[in-house]
């Protein structure tokens, strides 16, 4: 049996005459930038989250750069994010000019550690880039009460986290503004590169779109030097279409966590996910710790099954933050985890008897 780890044409060919017939009307109406569908679907999704601005964008690692330009972060200035995550929530910190200070996450939840973070704010901190990782929310009520007490920005990442929940609120409604990707394998995705950004303040909205719109609203107004970086409509034409579907292809990602969980469970040599207590956890990935990691790798390739791993190196050991000098035991979390952790497949479009299959062979590889 083959089990891919994703298989974007399976989603494709579920939906395929709505989705043909919606590029189609973008195809014929010669609006590409812009326009109705595009102001359609943010409003849309900032309905779905439950925020009152959505403000479309290239892609998620612009929406966290134009963020952090919109609260006017800068030189001489500190952004606390995660050691362990993407890159984009650490590199769009350096590209405005500011300086990247990473804190180590929970063994547990993977999210960054409340503990650790507080130990990490000096007089020149000024926001904070929270994770929701895996599309589990992080443990993001204290963390709120500190960037409060500090006077921080709170960014939250929300690019693995479409429709995440916490205590009843949709992750990304938490702090300043929530950033969201629409990247193609992500739990809501496009048909290539798109993002946007949450909020409720509706300056903060309309700043971000301005700097992601050459510093205007409007054709020729530039209030300032901005940058281009949009949703187009053929990929919002997409997103509406496959929008409606999100809150079922969620449900079904999280049985599917429940299936591995059952069969899964009782294995000494594997750590299943932890769900952080009143949330929903979306599972935009299933990760696990597994000992062995590296020959169970192996051995599920031969048996056809593909795994991934979220993420081979913590971003503090990345020759890109070299210069920052780190060393593993300043992150002994994060440090342990690009050792142990593997990402099983999980998407909606899977059938049971694959899931199944991964865990037999899970057992047979470690004799069970
Ligand atoms: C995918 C991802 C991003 C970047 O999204 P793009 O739309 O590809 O720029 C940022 N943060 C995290 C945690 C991600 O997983």
């Amino acid at each position: 049996m083959k089990v891919p780890f994703f298989d974007l044409t399976a989603q494709y060919h579920s939906i395929k005459s709505e989705i043909d017939t919606a590029i189609a009307t973008v195809l014929e109406s010669g609006y590409f930038i812009g326009g109705n569908l595009v102001s359609g679907f943010e409003r849309d999704f900032a309905l779905n989250c439950g925020m009152k601005h959505c403000v479309g964008v290239g892609n998620a690692t612009d929406g966290l750069f134009l963020s952090l330009k919109a609260i006017g972060v800068g030189p001489g200035d500190e952004v606390i994010t995660p050691a362990w995550s993407w890159i984009s929530s650490a590199e769009v910190i350096s590209q405005v000019g500011a300086k990247p200070v990473f804190v180590d996450v929970d063994p547990h939840f993977y999210t960054v550690s409340i503990k650790e973070l507080k130990a990490k704010v000096t007089d020149k901190a000024k926001a904070v880039i929270v994770v929701h990782l895996y599309g589990q929310a992080a443990d993001i009520k204290p963390i709120v009460t500190l960037c409060k007490d500090k006077g921080l920005f709170l960014i939250e990442d929300c690019a693995q986290a479409h429709f995440t929940e916490l205590e009843g609120s949709k992750a990304g409604s938490f702090g300043t503004c929530g950033v969201f990707s629409f990247y193609p394998t992500k739990n809501l995705g496009a048909f290539g590169d798109g993002g946007c950004v949450t909020t409720n303040d509706r300056e903060l909205a309309e700043l971000i779109r301005r700097w992601a719109n050459h510093g205007g609203l409007e054709k020729d107004e530039h209030l300032f030097e901005g940058t281009n970086s949009r949703l187009d409509a053929l990929q919002a034409t997409v997103l509406n279409v496959k929008l409606k579907y999100l809150t079922k292809w969620t449900n079904q990602r999280i049985a599917y966590a429940k299936h591995y969980q059952d069969r899964l469970t009782g294995i000494t040599e594997l750590v299943l996910p932890a769900i952080l207590a009143k949330s929903v956890h979306t599972f935009h990935q299933f990760v696990v710790q597994a000992n062995h990691r590296d020959n169970l790798k192996a051995y599920l390739e031969k048996q056809g099954i593909q795994t991934l791993i979220h993420y081979p190196k913590a971003l503090p050991f990345e020759p890109a933050y070299q210069y920052l000098h780190h060393t593993e035991d300043q992150f002994p979390v994060s440090a342990q985890l690009q050792k142990s952790i593997l990402s099983l497949p999980i998407y909606p479009e899977l059938s049971e008897e694959q899931i199944d299959y991964v865990c037999e062979m899970i057992r047979s590889f470690y004799g069970r």
